[in-house]
């Protein structure tokens, strides 16, 4: 556990939060796996889609210099494959749809390992997460409950089409042995670093600075996001390795204050994959190291299709708009469908395979908090007015169809007919 800790930020190394020393030297398995043509549209196209400082990364005809350390002026050159001869394979442990064994039309998940990654803790951890919110005397709203009842619905309809699904949160408690107390020290010097010189333990009293100044409310954020999403990718990276992690989550539009929530006419659905770094985290040493790495392990040619066919699985089914980010600071349109974004988060870009991030439902739009309070049932209701499914087996239900027809096509099923039939 110490490993994780052992770099601050502090620290000489240029690394980012909780992040550990990049391990340059794996890197060396990948020369000559690229062409220059692939790895400049990667970069230029989908993972350095807001520019970057020009000394991090130097590609010349036949090998990209990348910066590992501005202090030490040191660089690591990568080599890309040429002439005509077809590139060597790329080493990882996941394989793509092509790679794996074949199969029969009414099994196209058989033989996949798909780990289920359901968003945030929920239980008692919702309220520090704040992910979550109640109105009235109604039953409170808890975005980490939700994704996993989800992911207890995906499970056996995955299993059933063949796959060996893998949990990589299955409870309301962490996966982290960390809590907020062991953060304590390091939120301190995070919040002085930010420019707050007397950081205050928690907020006393109504004229206080903001709670994010707060040693309590840092030391949590480190615990509920930084420290638990670097123990799930641990796990899937040390343990579980799958050929794709599926990320739950609901989205929600700002709901004020939590015991009087604002609810919406707004209802949207997108997908993320992993992409469009922000200049300032490709100055982390750590990061620009993740970055390249994940864009030589090629990931994004197989999560950026799956994510396609997933999303208009998904808004076939429940008819959803595609969300509008209000800027493209930190996002960048990606693929066919329309719902698809490449974006930095934590998840995408530390599990080393492809990783679908899913957002449907806003679950403060009136519509999506009717669903929520009817709960989860069999066969179709009435709720809100409509004749329908529960919310949770919608989405189970459009995430399945969304790999069915993903997998039926790359491993050549046919188109599949439609969705074999479910349990
Ligand atoms: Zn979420």
């Amino acid at each position: 556990m110490a490993a994780i800790v052992a770099t601050t930020v502090q620290s000489a190394d240029n690394i980012s939060v909780l992040g550990s020393k990049p391990r340059w030297e794996v890197l060396e398995g990948y020369q000559q796996r690229i062409t220059h043509d692939e790895f400049l549209h990667l970069i230029n196209d989908v993972y350095c889609t807001h520019g970057f400082a020009a000394d991090l990364i130097d590609v010349n005809d036949d090998h990209a210099r990348i910066l590992m350390s501005r202090q030490a002026q040191k660089f690591f050159t990568l080599r890309f494959a040429t002439g005509n001869a077809a590139p060597k394979p790329v080493p990882r442990l996941w394989r793509p749809a092509r790679s794996l064994p074949p199969t029969r039309r009414e099994k196209p998940l058989s033989g996949l390992k798909v780990a289920l990654d359901p968003g945030h803790l929920g239980g008692n951890w919702a309220k520090m997460e704040e992910r979550w919110f109640q109105v009235g005397d109604t039953k409170g709203v808890q975005e980490g409950d939700l994704t996993l009842q989800v992911a207890r619905l995906l499970a056996p309809r995955l299993r059933y089409l063949g796959a060996k699904v893998l949990f990589v949160r299955n409870s309301n408690e962490p996966t982290t042995a960390k809590r907020p107390d062991d953060f304590r020290e390091l939120a301190r010097k995070i919040l002085i670093r930010n420019g707050v010189p007397q950081p205050r333990a928690d907020v006393l009293e109504s004229g206080d600075p903001p709670k994010e100044q707060t040693i309590r409310w840092q030391s949590e954020i480190l615990f509920y996001r930084y420290s638990e999403i670097r123990r799930r990718a641990v796990r899937v990276n040390s343990t579980l390795h799958p050929d794709l992690v599926l990320c739950l989550h609901f989205n929600a539009e700002g709901w004020g204050d939590p015991k009087n929530p604002t609810l919406t006419e707004t209802n949207h659905l997108h997908l993320l994959v992993n992409g469009s770094y922000l200049a300032e985290e490709l100055e982390s040493d750590d990061e620009r190291f993740e970055m390249i790495r994940r864009l030589l392990s090629r990931a994004y040619d197989e999560e950026l299709p799956l994510a396609d066919a997933v999303a208009l699985a998904m808004s076939r089914e429940t008819g959803l708009p595609p969300y509008q980010y209000p800027t493209t600071n930190s996002t960048t349109h990606v693929g066919t469908s329309g719902y698809v974004y490449a974006r930095n988060l934590l998840a995408t870009r530390l599990y080393r395979c492809p990783v679908v991030y899913c957002e449907p439902y806003v679950m403060n739009s009136k519509d999506v908090f009717a669903r929520i309070q009817a709960g989860d049932y069999e066969g179709i209701h009435n709720v809100n007015g409509i004749e329908r499914k529960s919310i949770f087996r919608e989405y189970a239900d459009s995430v399945t169809d969304g790999l069915v027809d993903y997998y039926s096509k790359a491993r050549g099923l046919g188109d599949g007919g439609g969705t074999p039939s479910r349990r």
